[in-house]
């Protein structure tokens, strides 16, 4: 199949323009310019705000002009990645994009449908001249690859609709009606260097090959926590002898669930062979306990070489105690929705010896706001009285189901009309510009949905062609209809 004849064709002529525009995450410059100029060609109401949002305002068709006014929202940017072997430079190169059976690709890069192909169904929206619909505010915002700063800097006011669909999401027939806020949570322990005692037994402990994967959406696969597992057994052995540290180094990324952790374990030379034991005993129930989740742990002892100094017994003995009893997964379930509400991730544990530190990373996230706070009081109150500093930023908002909204309504209903199934009505817990836009336009009636998208955020990303077909005609009978 060509691709000139892809279907529906007034949209993917929008998203050849599109992709013929650079548009990296924080340098749009170039796409701002192109979304002003398309609306101001097609002499509608155009504007930009200081962020660099734009919204583009179409009256409505003849007899439609008593609607509630419905927001169509995308984003503009993309995420820049490509093979190492394809010269590309996303500041100035049009993404080639080619035809793979139902699928579009692009030859070595990013394809950019993730948003760039909501931002091309408003564009075709905006240019049609045989679709019915009530009063429409096109919005582009920029900025959701690397922090949804385009939503957060977007003043109250900038929209002025009652309904907004966002075009942001990868599974055709899956309707987003939540997604969590976030915030991280960091605690400190200062330490001091002590002489190592006499008689002692240096060993290093690894948990590794664990499966890990985003914090959020990840988060109720039942997947174990390479910390956590280390902290317990530290904890079990605390319990028999002395433990200190010389050396912790566990876990990554803030949003991702740790799959290594590794500790460098001082006891006295005569507890040597209990801990040989007890590691190998631990290791077994563990693996038993994930034998479905984590399929390849594993759980390595090896003799380390022996330092002059170690962490205090007060630090390590506080630190512990409190890595063992932080809570850690998911918090609670939706009550509206079969979704994650609240969850919080131990994501790290770094001795940083240049300051005499130990450091612990953490996030918390949540559909409703007060949940969120609560997770990370929980989280705070007990690196609290173990001493530690803690601290917790500021965070995301989230966005709450609303099972009364209106919009969903439609929204369903015409997809069963349409198709003649059901569609899925889901949430995500990680976050969405929804989030955002639920803070600033409280009351603001939502839903999230687009074509069927695979290999995000990588060169394999992909759009399978038929289902852009889909959503455009849903689209189309919503505005229709709502
Ligand atoms: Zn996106």
């Amino acid at each position: 199949m060509s691709e000139t004849m892809l279907k529906p064709e007034s949209v993917f002529e929008c998203f050849a323009q599109v992709n013929k525009v650079p548009r990296p995450s924080k340098r749009e410059e170039k796409m701002i310019e192109f979304l002003l100029e398309y609306g101001r060609g097609l002499g509608l109401d155009t504007q930009r705000d200081e962020t660099g949002n734009v919204i583009i305002r179409k009256p409505a068709t003849p007899g439609m002009e008593n609607r509630a006014t419905v927001v169509l929202q995308s984003h503009m940017d993309m995420v820049c990645e490509k093979n190492n072997d394809v010269d590309f430079d996303f500041d100035k190169d049009a993404i080639q994009t080619y035809v793979d059976g139902e699928w579009l690709k692009a030859k070595g890069t990013t394809l950019g449908a993730d948003d760039g192909i909501g931002v091309a169904m408003e564009m075709a929206i905006l240019a049609a001249k045989d679709v019915k619909h009530g009063p429409l505010e096109c919005v582009f915002t920029r900025d959701e690859e690397t922090g949804l700063t385009g939503a957060e800097g977007m003043q109250p006011g900038f929209m002025s609709g009652q309904y907004l669909i966002n075009l942001d999401s990868e599974d055709e027939g899956e309707i987003f009606v939540s997604c969590a806020g976030g915030c991280r949570t960091t605690a400190t322990f200062h330490y001091e260097e002590k002489a190592t005692p006499q008689n002692q037994f240096f060993v290093k402990l690894c948990i590794k090959g664990l499966t890990g994967g985003h914090s959020g959406d990840d988060i109720d696969k039942k997947r174990a926590n390479a910390n956590k597992l280390l902290a317990r057994f530290l904890y079990m052995e605390l319990k028999k002898m002395p433990v200190l540290l010389a050396d912790i180094q566990a876990g990554g990324l803030h949003n991702a669930i740790p799959r290594e952790a590794m500790a460098v374990v001082v006891v006295p030379t005569s507890m040597k062979e209990t801990l040989r034991v007890d590691w190998n005993l631990f290791s077994a129930d563990v693996e038993e306990e994930y034998r479905v989740t984590e399929p390849s742990m594993e759980f390595v002892l090896e003799t380390a070489d022996a330092t002059p100094t170690v962490v205090d017994r007060s630090t390590c003995d506080r630190l512990i105690r409190a890595l063992q009893g932080v809570y850690n997964g998911i918090y609670a379930m939706s009550q509206d929705i079969a979704l994650v509400e609240t969850s919080t991730n131990l994501a790290s544990i770094h001795m940083v010896p240049e300051r005499k530190t130990i450091e612990i990373n953490s996030s918390q996230r949540s559909s409703l706001l007060s949940a969120r706070h609560n997770i990370a009081d929980t989280f705070a109150a007990v690196f609290e009285l173990a001493g530690a500093d803690v601290e917790t930023g500021e965070g995301y908002p989230g966005w709450k189901p609303n099972p009364d909204s209106h919009l969903l309504k439609v929204t369903v209903a015409e997809y069963k009309r349409l198709f003649g199934k059901e569609p899925v009505v889901r949430g995500i817990h990680a976050g969405l510009e929804c989030g955002l836009f639920s803070e600033k336009y409280p009351g603001l009636d939502m839903v999230s949905f687009g074509p069927t998208l695979r290999g995000v955020h990588s060169p394999d990303e992909k759009l399978l062609i038929p289902t852009v077909d889909m959503v455009w005609r849903h689209l189309l009978t919503i505005l229709e209809n709502i």
